[in-house]
């Protein structure tokens, strides 16, 4: 309604200017075309074709079993990055693509390696449409699994299948080969061609994606199938804030923390620390079994080594894009030790540090001014998840996790205050303080998002489905037009990352069935 005033007045307005007025009025008619279009895209609900359906039911009729196969083999090889051995080179790596290669030749698609990157694909067409996903992975600790990581478990636990990886992200690799080969084996006529990506560096270094896009002739229109449904359209930054507290002797009969170890990599949550207490008491310990009683879903275990006090602290791992999904044994056992200012050795100024800035909290509300939040994208997170023994002293690792709203240097400025004033209070020189914060991304430009979201609707009954921001980061940002469908529901912990990673049975098929009902809509001839 509002357009249709405007035009009028531009006419009265205008009318001594003939072709400035036509343009004008051509103009203002695109306009309108153009969000009237859009307007009928967003009120009126997108229906899911018969033809996604039944290919989609094909594919888990057929293949659910021929699939987890597939999960299975991929996840046999630990496709964890090794420093200084680039992925093209790491002769684990080189195995996984010849696996994805044999698959690929078995099904009937297409195979190209570009080092970095493979690609899988479907038909022959200009247009394309681009699935985002990866073949590497986090380390797993061995002794926290039933069977190995590496070998997919469908027994251990009825109904779900845990293996690294398994979400995170090859189950979403096997589920796209699939719903290609249902689609493949119904003869749709495309028109777009299909293409699966797998990138073999997602969790450790974005460089070589990033030199790849600017070569390589890239689909327009792409979903990322790693991280959760219904659709993401924003994803926070990633950010890592690094310090080491210096070694320094202590000649004291009195109690102090003589070490103070934990956490694994940077991306998760730890569930494992560890404090020696020199010259402990068991009035020290008391006290120390009474706070710990006041946390929830932390366990600790004690043990005396002469008068030194060694505590334990298991919590739960989770991905550190969804710490309110874990408990941070770092944090949390620091937190048992802060009815005092410790001495300031290494592991002394560390606890005190985490104790004052940190805390237990996961917004970074002790952190000087640094916490904040944002309508969609929800809040910042920070977390300490990294304790590393280096020869100068202890490096903490902290990982934030930031919402649009504040410029990198600002964020940065206020975290390197608080630094500064806490050094100075505690008279502790904190060395090789690195801040490295990267920027939040929000998509704007994603005409898929309607279908998606109806596809998404159509197989969970979940009617009022909004496109949503999460903590996580993905190669979405490098794509044009990528948002992220699934591979995990909204609501429930993402598994990846965590060292209970696992696909349920049922969400793997409804994967299929999701994914390949997408594949028609956006990639099929109508
Ligand atoms: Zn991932």
């Amino acid at each position: 309604m509002a357009h249709f005033q405007l035009v009028l007045y531009v006419n009265d307005i205008f009318v001594d200017f003939p072709m400035f007025k036509k343009l004008l009025l051509l103009f203002i008619a695109f306009s309108l075309s153009h969000s009237l279009s859009l307007t009928a895209e967003e009120s009126v609900p997108v229906a899911v074709s018969s033809l996604a359906q039944s290919t989609a039911d094909y594919a888990s009729a057929t293949y659910q079993q021929a699939m987890t196969e597939s999960l299975a083999q991929l996840v046999s090889f630990n496709t964890v990055a090794v420093e200084g051995l680039p992925s093209p080179e790491n002769p684990v790596h080189q195995g996984f693509k010849q696996e994805l290669a044999r698959q690929a030749d078995q099904l009937g698609l297409d195979f190209s390696d570009y080092g970095y990157v493979v690609v899988i694909g479907l038909g022959q067409s200009d247009e394309r449409l681009g699935l985002i996903t990866h073949g590497d992975v986090q380390p797993a600790d061995p002794s926290k699994w039933l069977k190995s990581p590496f070998e997919l478990d469908a027994t251990s636990e009825p109904g779900i299948l845990l293996a690294r990886g398994a979400e995170d992200d090859k189950g979403p690799i096997s589920t796209a080969m699939y719903a290609m080969k249902a689609i493949k084996d119904k003869e749709i006529s495309l028109k777009r061609r299909i293409e699966l990506y797998v990138y073999m560096a997602e969790e450790s270094d974005w460089a070589p994606l990033e030199a790849f896009v600017k070569t390589h002739p890239m689909p327009q229109l792409n979903i990322t199938i790693d991280a959760n449904y219904p659709v993401v359209t924003a994803e926070k930054g990633y950010g890592t804030v690094k310090m080491t507290f210096p070694n320094k002797v202590l000649n004291s009969d009195k109690p102090y923390i003589k070490s103070f170890s934990g956490g694994f990599f940077t991306s998760q949550i730890p569930e494992d620390a560890q404090a020696i207490i020199a010259h402990a008491n068991s009035n020290l310990l008391e006290k120390i079994i009474t706070q710990a009683a006041k946390q929830k879903g932390m366990i600790y275990s004690y043990d005396w080594h002469d008068d030194e006090l060694i505590i334990t602290a298991l919590g739960k791992s989770t991905h550190s894009s969804e710490p309110q999904h874990g408990k941070n044994a770092i944090a949390h056992l620091a937190a048992l030790l802060s009815d005092r200012h410790w001495p300031n050795n290494a592991s002394g100024a560390l606890v005190n540090f985490i104790n004052t800035h940190l805390g237990t909290g996961i917004y970074g509300e002790l952190f000087g001014k640094i916490a904040f939040k944002d309508a969609f994208m929800g809040p910042m997170t920070v977390a300490p998840t990294v304790l590393t023994q280096k020869d100068h002293g202890i490096e903490l690792s902290i990982n934030l996790r930031q919402p649009r709203g504040k410029t990198l240097e600002q964020l940065t400025e206020e975290i390197n205050q608080t630094l500064i004033q806490w050094q100075q209070k505690n008279q502790v020189n904190l060395l090789n303080i690195d801040v490295d914060i990267s920027e939040p991304f929000v998509q704007t430009d994603a005409p898929q998002v309607p279908t998606l979201l109806a596809v998404f609707a159509h197989y969970t009954g979940i009617k009022d489905a909004q496109p949503i921001s999460i903590g996580a980061g993905t190669n979405s940002r490098l794509f044009p037009t990528a948002v992220v469908f699934g591979p995990a529901m909204p609501g429930k912990p993402y598994t990846g990352h965590s060292e209970h990673e696992f696909v349920s049975v049922e969400q793997f098929v409804l994967n299929l069935k999701m994914y390949t009902a997408a594949m028609v809509e956006l990639a099929g001839e109508p």
